[in-house]
This record gives structure tokens, C-alpha cells and sequence, in this order.
């Protein structure tokens, strides 16, 4: 089974993966988790991505294909994969439309979480991440057990850069304005559906398994 989860930034991509990847058994593949830890380990992907991440923007087209091509590629994919955070534009779509062309694949199901636009400021503010596994929290909506500390694997949780107030207004108008030419060109194709990502967690993911 091979998916892409869409939404804007917030909306609950990376809880929803989380659970999708456990009880599908496919890998969740973030290309903003990519970036993360390529900046993380200093590398010459990071060092690219970095100045785009830091104001918001999006990390041009031709190194985020790049990767996910790569990535696709592996071995733990050829059973189906999910796709978080690609593709953004057009023309990332049709890039993977073309690799996975090549490849003899094809996307079954691509998953729009829909939250209104201004509940996800709050969402963005309050999320608290594991530098260590990744893992999202939210101070009010999803605390984890013990306050600062990442249920898993016990490291302390930090605030990514782009959550901070100046950067959190100019993604969320970047991928705005992205999104809807994103939306009708899976729906022209009959892939998408629409799922109220206003509700608790389980509720979403819920809906999302009646789908699927
Ligand atoms: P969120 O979880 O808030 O939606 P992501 O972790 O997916 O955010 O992305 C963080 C940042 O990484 C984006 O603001 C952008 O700079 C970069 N990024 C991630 N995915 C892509 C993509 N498909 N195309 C371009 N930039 C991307
Ligand atoms: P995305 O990957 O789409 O940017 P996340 O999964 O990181 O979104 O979720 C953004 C923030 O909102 C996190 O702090 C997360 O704990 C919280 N969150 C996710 N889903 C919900 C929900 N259904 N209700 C309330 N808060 C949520």
C-alpha cells in the first residue's frame, strides 16, 4: 500500500504516521525529518536545506526529488511506504508520478487532514518534539507522561526553530498557497480523500483505517 498523507503544517501528519507506519507496517518517510537530520549531522544536504527551513520556505524542487527518489528506492519500500510532506508542489507530484511510472508503481491513496487554518497556530506553538526519535507532543492536546520528556526513549523535548512565532505565520502562507493546486490534481486523478482533522488523535486515525 503506498500513501501520501497531505495537510498544512500542524494539521497532524506526523501523529497520524506514526500510528499508520505501526499498524500497516510500511516505513513513514518525512522529508522534513530528512532534512532535520541531515542538518543535524552537518551534511552537505543539510547545509542546502537549512536557510530555506530557517524562514519558512520550501527547500527547492530538485533537492527535495532528489531524496525521495533515493529513498524509494530502498529496499524497506518495495512493500509500500507512506509518504509525509511530499510531495508540496506540482512538481513534485509529477516527479514521483514518473519515478513511480519507472518503478511499475503507483500511489493507492492519498489522505488529506484538513484543520482549520486558525487552530493550527496554536498547534504549531504548543507542539514539543524528541530530538532523538522524532516523536511529536502537544503541551495541552498530547502531553506526554512525564512534562518535557519523550515517553519513548526519555530524552528531553525541545521547540523545533520553525515553530517560533516569526517563522510559523510565512510557512503557513508558503504552503496555503501551495496546497490547493496540490489537492485538485489528486482529486482530478480520483486518489484523494478528505478527513476532518479537527477532532482527538484516535478519532482522526479512526477515520483514516475505515478508509484505508
Ligand atoms: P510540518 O510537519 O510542520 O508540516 P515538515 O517537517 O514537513 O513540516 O517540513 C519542515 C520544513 O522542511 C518545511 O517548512 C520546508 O522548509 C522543508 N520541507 C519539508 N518537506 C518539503 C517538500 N516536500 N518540499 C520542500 N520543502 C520541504
Ligand atoms: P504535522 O506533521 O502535520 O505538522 P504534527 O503531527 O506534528 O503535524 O502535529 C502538530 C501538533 O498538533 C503537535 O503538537 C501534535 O501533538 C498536535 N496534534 C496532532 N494531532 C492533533 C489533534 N487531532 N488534536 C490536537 N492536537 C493535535
Amino acid at each position: 500500500m503506498n500513501l501520501i498523507l497531505m495537510g498544512l503544517p500542524g494539521a497532524g501528519k506526523g501523529t497520524q504516521a506514526e500510528q499508520i507506519s505501526e499498524t500497516y507496517g510500511i516505513p513513514h518517510i518525512s522529508t522534513g525529518d530528512m532534512f532535520r537530520l541531515a542538518i543535524k549531522e552537518g551534511t552537505e544536504l543539510g547545509k542546502k536545506a537549512k536557510s530555506f527551513m530557517d524562514q519558512g520556505a520550501l527547500v527547492p524542487d530538485e533537492v527535495t526529488i532528489g531524496i525521495v527518489k533515493d529513498r524509494l528506492k530502498k529496499d524497506d519500500c518495495q512493500n509500500g511506504f507512506l509518504l509525509d510532506g511530499f510531495p508540496r508542489t506540482i512538481a513534485q507530484a509529477e516527479a514521483l508520478n514518473v519515478l513511480l511510472d519507472e518503478m511499475d508503481n503507483q500511489i493507492d491513496h492519498v489522505i488529506h487532514i484538513s484543520v482549520p487554518e486558525e487552530k493550527l497556530v496554536e498547534r504549531l506553538s504548543g507542539r514539543r518534539v524528541c530530538p532523538t526519535c522524532g516523536r511529536a507532543y502537544h503541551v495541552l492536546y498530547n502531553p506526554p507522561v512525564k512534562e518535557g520528556i519523550c515517553d519513548s526513549d526519555g530524552t528531553e523535548l525541545v521547540q523545533r526553530d520553525d515553530d517560533k512565532p516569526e517563522t510559523v505565520a510565512n510557512r503557513l502562507s508558503v504552503n496555503v498557497e501551495q496546497t490547493q493546486p496540490l489537492l485538485d490534481f489528486y482529486k482530478a486523478k480520483g486518489d484523494l480523500v478528505t478527513i476532518n482533522g479537527d477532532r482527538a488523535i484516535d478519532q482522526v486515525f479512526s477515520d483514516i483505517k475505515k478508509h484505508l
